[in-house]
């Protein structure tokens, strides 16, 4: 059997896979079986922070591992604690729980907030309240945070105590917060799965203001938007509020796995020994990975990603076969005139792998793509809408 075979005979079938078997690549270009090349605009779902086996990258996680792969959260370990201070530094949260994923990351802030209401505003007060069209996990928890039906069907009963609100909806979130039993609202700066939208700024500011009434915490969900993904270290540093609690995971540790939940001022203690943990959490090697990547995530490297972002934006916004380009920073959705299944096959075929949002055409590209690859494979998503809408 080959490798497509062996993998629709044995795993369990969660995943529509694209017809593609990678086996190797270098920075922002793959290849597969056949050696054929592609240029890579997915980054692995935007986990790939600066491309395949990236030198850098490779060396400072192959020393850890060399070095020390795992201790358990029983001892002290220094990659986990240089990378919460680095992360603490760069962000001005107080404290980070390192879990491996983002829908534990999620978790984590879940927990956090449901036990500071419930500590600070008595029993009653562990609701917290989501955006329709989010995506949170697939966790039994976090699939209750996602306020999209389609997750929910097939796994009822999910967990209480969610509520959801639409983006711009700020009325009704009013009158849910009027009720006095919640705990924390929990936003994407940018919703990603539900199709590389951006929060409006008015609206994100409105939460905010909202949250502070009614002294409830603001949860921002970086998992996909964290890391230099959206031009800022972190997505809500675009609009100016100061999140209680931050996860992110995906970009984070370069193509390791690792969840991150910042804690900010107010809930910095509360977690106490014995109230949450995670076996793998802060693995040192994956904590080398991100700390490699974060060091690197500076100004002049975010200023290039709003850079690449804006002549990507320029390039596709109004191009034949293009209706609308929407995102943040490499972040970016496109709507295709064509079925965008048929532009990502097309893009494929002539070497330039894209991914899907919803009904969108989904660019997630390293943030450190060479401009020459990405002019090449922008240029060839170009000639495939336009070819498709004809
Ligand atoms: C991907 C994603 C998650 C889930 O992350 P996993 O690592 O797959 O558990 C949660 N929230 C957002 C916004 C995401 O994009």
């Amino acid at each position: 059997m080959n490798t497509r075979q062996k993998d629709e005979t044995y795993i369990a079938g969660t995943y529509a896979r694209f017809p593609l078997t990678l086996v190797s690549g270098h920075g922002s270009v793959v290849r597969d079986e056949e050696g054929k090349e592609y240029i890579d605009l997915g980054s692995g779902i935007a986990v790939n922070t600066f491309g395949v086996s990236d030198d850098e990258w490779v060396k400072a996680v192959c020393t850890q591992a060399a070095t020390l792969q795992h201790t358990s959260n029983l001892f002290y370990a220094a990659p986990c604690a240089d990378l919460a201070e680095m992360l603490c530094h760069r962000t001005g949260m107080k404290k980070v729980f390192f879990s491996n994923s983002g829908a534990e990351a999620n978790e984590c802030a879940i927990k956090a907030a449901r036990k500071f209401g419930i500590e600070t505003k008595g029993k009653d007060c562990s609701e917290i309240i989501t955006l329709r069209n989010s995506f949170h996990g697939r966790t039994i928890t976090t699939l209750a945070a996602t306020g999209q039906d389609v997750f929910h069907w097939d796994f009822a009963p999910l967990t209480q105590g969610f509520r959801y609100v639409n983006v711009g909806d700020l009325a009704t979130l009013r009158s849910m917060l009027e009720e006095g039993r919640t705990a924390a609202i929990m936003v994407e700066f940018v919703q990603g799965e539900g199709g590389v939208l951006p929060l409006p700024a008015d609206f994100v500011e409105g939460v905010a203001a909202l949250a502070a009434e009614f002294d409830v915490l603001l949860i921002a969900d970086e998992v996909q938007t964290g890391n230099g993904r959206t031009g800022a270290l972190y997505a809500y540093m675009n609009y100016g509020v100061q999140p209680d609690i931050v996860t992110t995971a995906k970009g984070l540790a370069g193509g390791l796995p690792l969840g991150a939940t910042l804690l900010g001022e107010r809930v910095q203690g509360v977690f106490t020994p014995g109230t949450h943990g995670s076996t793998f959490g802060g693995n040192p090697v994956a904590c080398a990975g991100a700390l490699s990547i974060l060091s690197r995530l500076d100004d002049k490297l975010l200023s290039s990603v709003r850079e690449k972002a804006e002549y990507i934006r320029t390039a596709l916004e109004g191009a034949p076969g293009i209706v609308r380009v929407t995102g943040m920073g490499l972040m970016i959705g496109i709507e295709t005139k064509a079925d965008a299944s048929k532009v990502i096959e097309k893009c494929r075929e002539r070497g330039v792998i894209v991914m899907k949002a919803k009904n969108k055409v989904r660019l997630l590209p390293a943030l450190n793509i060479p401009e020459e690859l990405l002019r090449k494979a922008v240029g060839v998503i170009r000639e495939v809408c336009a070819g498709l809408s004809l």
